[in-house]
């Protein structure tokens, strides 16, 4: 085992790895071989691989054997090189000791700068950079973050020491001499702590790699994994690198860029700089940062003004690696007296209205080819395309304003602290989190959050980054607000917003408004994402339709690219006054005559209805459900209610209760509903079936092609499907002939009851398709009640029981199986059945992906997701996982 290799080398045009070699090198790892690959300007250094950091956790904290050996050798190599010696006294090699796990996983786990500064050393620093100042600085970060990363001292112990010796002074001011003392008293707070700052840069070396491997097991770091799928047992790499100093006085600095701008995807280098920093001083601050080109809300200086030579190769670099990827980028880099350095390049994180944007741009100019821009984007980021956005004719009371770090707009009631969004959370109560800034310990409360807004931070800040992965409206650098954590109150301008009010953040404009505000869902029928799903469709094999219950939903779907209505749920139709007037004097009829008359003033109600849906789905099937609920559902659930319907309805209060009592179900998913319904009162389903092809006779007699599809909720016995067909055929045909029109028409099942799956062969002969209810079959399947499982769903999700809700992701192992089956045994029994899903699952893009493997003819999915859908299907023909 000692001749594995745990370590490979990186130096510009000698390189042993390359971007290839991800999984071992880590992200970053892979980034910095690959572009010494490119002779691009990386300081050197070596790379340990992520099996070592495996071999670490599996063996006790324990390194691999030859791994100190190797290290030894590679050690050797770059003080060659670069004719510096670790602890030297005159002329020192320092280095950074990197993070990186192959999957990105942005500021969870540790990084140490500065490795090799000891009270020898520091002289030697100094003597090199002439600049006795800069290095007693250095020295002094270094002794604080090695006291915080290495050795587990919490940073504020530092920060304090540093506050109580400066006394309000500031620190750009102190001497040399003063320097000298704070590092001395950096040093003795390590020293209260009860250990020793070690004075050995071999030993600060070896101390830091661990730290780093540790770092990948720390509680955030897990935490996120979790969150984003990522395997735990993949381990991080560390990267140890020459140091380059973005501090050392004039002409240096260190920034970020994307190759692109990651809200809008627009072409163009964008990013910030800070002047004399170092390291990651340029997250999380807003002070001092500048813009990389000149901009007129800028008055410092561009990178470009005051650094051009380095601007003019960070340019250079940025599209040679953009080219070079095939993808945007965002790029790390230093400027040490003029002369730049890349620290990182990663494919950049972008809002997913850039992603699409990006995709298009790349497909256009040649860099991309369709099937791999089509892979490149995750279905699921398209829901965040369709985020609403604020009204454009709604009030806006502005209250401040800051930077527009995560588009789309959200309204939620105002909390200071991550954890109060989780409460909120599980009270189902919507919260914006407003912090000075946020750091990875918030992660969990963003997650839930609606919004982010904080007062200090640029574009790259911690909460910009974090949101805008999640697809989370995000507003930073927000100024105009002071932010009163003890008093649980923020002032802008003159308003005190306090915990618990009520705020709207415009992460597209940096707005943040007073209250609730209105909001529009966006369009996709324009632009990159219309183009993108153009390509999707050319790829997908499967259909998908939408799920759509008015004319306006119908039109939504239509314009996202549905193919077809895959279901409309009647019983929506009853919920204004009117409809729910007649069907509740239907519900409380005593006898047929009087059922009848309620029956017939709900007829035209309903016909017009599919009139609507009808006229815009021209051309387009439209597949439409008999009643489903139980007719509960249609009365007044609480007691002070029942006086005013029974008022309203000319019956008595008791005749009401009495019928309401009649009616109650014990397990009202599983009680009166769907085709028992027309079982029992047929004369319900006819007055439907009447509707629905009166609607279809008139639309079509105005011109448009109907292509009406009735289905049968809740079927699980042959007969159902049986008598319901003869009832809506018999139905139909005497609408038809009364019309005089002639319309093709279809009657289907949904099956969303186990046993429908299990006896579809029976089934199938008395239906033209199948619709699999997923959302019912899943719900009956696990025996988890949708309406109830949120009461003990949580902590099956927190014991790792399960860790999606099966209503959610689809449920390919389990409830897969009955639809797999069902679909093959109907089908057999049934050449040309045609088979589709409108359960939730339709917009779920593993859900999607399984329908696809196993023959679905379509799916179908609420309007926003229909775009989710069709990308699906593509990725899903493509073969993308
Ligand atoms: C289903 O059960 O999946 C379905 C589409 O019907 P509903 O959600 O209305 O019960
Ligand atoms: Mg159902």
């Amino acid at each position: 085992m000692s001749d594995h290799r745990w370590i490979l080398s990186f130096a510009p045009g000698a390189t042993q790895g390359s971007a290839e070699l991800r999984t071992l090198l880590g992200a970053k790892g892979a980034g910095l071989h690959e572009m010494c690959r490119l002779d691009l300007p990386v300081p050197p250094g070596f790379t340990i691989t992520t099996e070592a950091c495996t071999h670490f956790f599996a063996h006790g904290e324990q390194w691999p054997a030859g791994l100190a050996e190797q290290l030894d050798v590679a050690l050797d190599a770059l003080q060659a090189a670069s004719e510096q010696r670790l602890g030297d006294a005159q002329e020192p090699l320092l280095v950074s000791v990197r993070s990186g796990a192959a999957a990105a996983m942005p500021g969870m786990m540790d990084t140490v700068l500065n490795v090799g500064l000891n009270d020898v050393t520091v002289g030697g620093l100094a003597h090199r950079s002439g600049d006795a100042r800069f290095a007693w600085d250095s020295y002094r970060r270094f002794v604080a973050m090695f006291g915080d990363v290495v050795l587990g001292i919490h940073y504020t112990r530092f920060s304090r020491a540093e506050e109580e010796f400066l006394a309000g002074r500031d620190i750009t001011g102190l001497s040399v001499e003063e320097l000298k003392a704070l590092t001395a008293r950096m040093i003795e707070v390590v020293s209260e702590y009860g250990t020793e700052f070690p004075q050995d840069p071999r030993e600060q070396l070896r101390c830091a790699v661990d730290a780093v491997f540790r770092s990948y097991n720390s509680h955030r770091a897990r935490y996120y994994r979790k969150r984003h799928g990522i395997d735990d047992d993949a381990g991080t790499a560390v990267s140890i690198q020459t140091m380059v100093f973005g501090n050392m006085g004039e002409g240096s600095g260190t920034g970020m860029c994307s190759t692109r701008n990651p809200n809008t995807g627009k072409p163009g280098l964008v990013g910030e700089w800070l002047p004399e920093a170092q390291g990651e001083d340029v997250l999380g601050k807003s002070e001092g940062i500048r813009s990389l080109l000149p901009r007129p809300d800028h008055d410092r200086p561009a990178l470009s003004e005051a650094l051009p030579h380095a601007f003019a190769a960070l340019s250079a670099a940025a599209d040679r690696l953009e080219t070079h990827f095939g993808d945007m980028q965002d790029i790390e880099f230093t400027v040490e007296r003029g002369e730049l350095f890349l620290l990182q390049t990663r494919e950049g994180g972008r809002t997913a209205q850039a992603a699409v944007q990006i995709v298009v741009d790349l497909v256009e100019e040649g860099k991309l080819t369709r099937d791999h821009g089509l892979c490149r984007i995750d279905p699921r980021q398209l829901e965040y395309v369709m985020r609403p956005v604020i009204h454009p004719t709604a009030k806006r009371k502005v209250v401040a304003r800051g930077l527009d770090a995560s588009p789309g707009a959200a309204s939620g009631r105002v909390v200071f602290e991550a954890s109060e969004c989780l409460e909120a959370h599980d009270r189902q109560e919507s919260t914006i989190l407003v912090r000075l800034e946020t750091s990875p310990e918030d992660i969990q409360g963003m997650t839930v959050a609606a919004g982010v807004l904080t007062a200090r931070g640029g574009q790259t800040s911690h909460a910009a980054v974090v949101a805008r992965g999640m697809g989370k409206p995000c507003v930073v650098g927000c100024t105009d607000i002071h932010v009163d954590y003890a008093r649980e109150l923020f002032y802008a301008g003159d308003s005190v917003v306090r915990k618990g009010d009520w705020i709207t953040i415009d992460g597209g404009t940096g707005e943040v408004l007073d209250g609730r505000v209105d909001m529009v869902e966006p369009t996709a029928d324009t632009g990159a994402l219309a183009q993108l799903l153009l390509w999707a469709d050319e790829y997908a094999r499967l259909k998908v339709r939408a799920n759509a219950d008015t004319g306006a939903d119908a039109r939504r779907a239509r314009e996202l690219g549905a193919v077809g209505v895959g279901l409309s749920r009647t019983e929506h139709m009853f919920f204004q006054p009117d409809a729910l007037r007649a069907i509740r004097r239907m519900i409380l009829a005593d006898d047929p005559r009087s059922r009848q008359r309620a029956l017939n003033d709900m007829l035209p109600i309903q016909r017009a209805m599919f009139v609507e849906l009808f006229r815009e789905m021209d051309g387009l099937p439209v597949t439409i459900r008999l009643l489903d609920p139980p007719l509960h559902e249609f009365l007044p659930s609480k007691e002070h209610d029942v006086a005013d319907v029974a008022m309203d309805l000319g019956v008595r209060p008791e005749a009401l209760l009495g019928r309401l009592q009649q009616l109650h179900e014990s397990n009202p998913m599983m009680g009166h509903r769907g085709v028992r319904i027309g079982v029992t009162t047929p004369e319900v389903y006819r007055t439907q079936v009447r509707a629905i092809f009166e609607a279809a006779c008139e639309v079509s007699r105005g011109g448009a092609s109907v292509m009406p599809e009735i289905m049968i909720p809740l079927v699980s016995i042959e007969q159902e499907i049986k008598v319901m067909r003869s009832l809506v055929a018999d139905c139909a045909e005497q609408v038809l002939a009364e019309y005089g029109v002639d319309i093709e028409y279809r009657i289907g099942t949904m099956i969303e009851v186990p046993r429908a799956a299990l006896m579809a062969a029976q089934i199938a002969p008395h239906a033209d398709f199948f619709s699999f209810g997923t959302n019912d079959l899943t719900q009956l399947s696990y025996g988890f009640s949708r309406d109830d499982m949120g009461k003990y769903f949580p902590e099956y999700q927190r014991q790792g029981l399960l860790r999606e809700s099966p209503l959610a992701v689809f449920d390919t192992q389990g409830t897969g199986q009955l639809v797999q089956m069902a679909t093959e045994t109907g089908r057999a029994a049934k050449p040309g059945l045609a088979v589709g899903i409108c359960g939730e699952h339709g917009g779920d893009p593993v859900g999607v992906g399984f329908f696809h493997d196993i023959g679905l003819d379509y799916v179908s999915c609420s309007p926003y997701r229909v775009p989710v859908a069709r990308l699906a299907a593509a990725h899903a023909a493509l073969g993308v996982l």
